[in-house]
């Protein structure tokens, strides 16, 4: 019979799309994947179609809902997400700070936005089309060497890698600590809004920011802060009120908010690998995620393939997550320091000093 398939651990057989023929479902994989997000499913992709055997482990039943805005910026719009899943393109950003409002336009989109419930199906069904078993309601509950464990079975593994987001059970295996993280906050509003919206005051969200991202049908409003800087429940009051003053209506509506990390201490210990926020690849000063997920699931993929592979587009990530961790790191000694660096950078978006693509974790 030819045919992909993703599989549930409880369920039968989802679904099946014709292809080539179906794998052999034995407990010993090439490469078991923790996480059908979007870095493990980019990851899945590129080993199944170079033929390894790849088992992808998801704990929801369902992939794609994620706590997320679903913002893609210019590059990872272009390059990684076909135009059919896009729901809304913005030209134009609006950004105010406590001082100074201005909007940024452009010829090409900024900034897009996708569902991630879509996004997560079509990166579900391409992966499993190369070749990748991914079985949902999956959840790991125990990693010891060579295998993994769920309530339906042990699984062997050659390779495993950790894309199970940002309070990954792998890096926990690995013993990396995780200091640097923020955390995120949003509301779903039933209506999509006209414009997409960027509020960076410090005198309300001190280092991070508020967001309108309106979709096709809805809209997220939310804010994201480091959780150094200020504490979650804080973060919920102060975007309760920006949303009041915004007139706003949240009212029956429940917050959903999720860590974000970017307390990236390396990708590769030995024969574990770590992608997207379980790396803690996203931005701490802006908390992109979705695009460091598929790089550095791209990449790691590419790195397992030939090891000789040369990532320079990893590289590159790296060198802009760990600016926008200076730059995070700047703002967050004082008041007066976070003041005159959003001010500067808003002044400097506005005169187009800067560049809007100049906060892309992905250029
Ligand atoms: C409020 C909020 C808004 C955001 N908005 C944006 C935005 O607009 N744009 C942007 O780029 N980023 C945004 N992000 C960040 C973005 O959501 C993440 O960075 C991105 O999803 C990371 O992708 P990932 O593949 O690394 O992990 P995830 O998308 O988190 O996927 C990890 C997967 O692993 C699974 N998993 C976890 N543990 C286990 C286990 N033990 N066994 C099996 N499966 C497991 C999870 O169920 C999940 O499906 C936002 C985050 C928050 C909290």
């Amino acid at each position: 019979m030819f045919s992909t398939t993703i599989f549930s651990d409880t369920d039968t057989k989802l679904h099946a799309t014709q292809d080539r023929p179906t794998p052999m479902p034995t407990n010993h994989f090439d490469i078991i994947i923790i996480g059908a997000g979007p870095g493990g499913l980019t990851t899945a992709t590129i080993l199944a179609s170079h033929g390894k055997r790849v088992l992808v482990c998801e704990r929801n039943k369902i992939i794609g809902p994620k706590i997320c805005a679903g913002g893609i910026t210019l590059a990872g719009r272009t390059e990684t997400v076909p135009l059919h899943l896009i729901e809304r393109h913005f030209p134009n950003q609006i950004v105010s700070s406590g001082w100074q409002t201005t909007i940024i336009k452009n010829q090409s989109p900024i900034v897009s936005t996708v569902n991630r419930h879509d996004l997560g199906q079509w990166m579900a069904e391409r992966a499993a089309r190369a070749g990748a078993i991914i079985k949902t309601d999956c959840p790991i509950h125990s990693i010891q060497k060579g295998s993994v464990t769920s309530r339906a079975g042990t699984y062997r593994y050659d390779i495993l890698i950790g894309a199970d987001g940002a309070n990954s059970m792998v890096r926990r295996h690995l013993d990396l600590a995780t200091d640097l993280l923020g955390a995120g906050i949003h509301y779903h509003l039933p209506e999509a809004l006209p414009d997409m919206v960027w509020h960076l005051d410090p005198g309300v969200f001190n280092t991070g920011y508020a967001w309108i991202f309106p979709q096709k049908n809805r809209t997220s409003v939310g804010a994201y802060c480091s959780r150094k800087d200020m504490a979650p429940h804080h973060l919920k009051e102060k975007l309760n009120a920006w949303m009041t003053d915004q007139g706003i209506n949240y009212q029956n509506i429940k917050p959903q908010a999720a860590n974000i990390t970017f307390d990236y201490k390396g990708h590769q210990f030995d024969n574990v690998f770590l992608i997207g926020d379980a790396a803690g690849l996203a931005s701490g000063l802006t908390g992109e995620g979705i695009l460091p997920a598929i790089i550095s699931g791209e990449e790691i993929a590419r790195l397992i393939i030939n090891p000789s592979y040369i990532p320079n587009k990893l590289h590159r990530l790296l060198k802009n997550h760990s600016r926008h961790t200076r730059i995070l790191l700047l703002s967050g000694k004082s008041r007066l320091h976070c003041r005159f660096i959003m001010e500067s950078l808003v002044l400097a978006l506005r005169l187009q000093i800067v560049p809007f693509s100049a906060l892309e974790m992905a250029r």
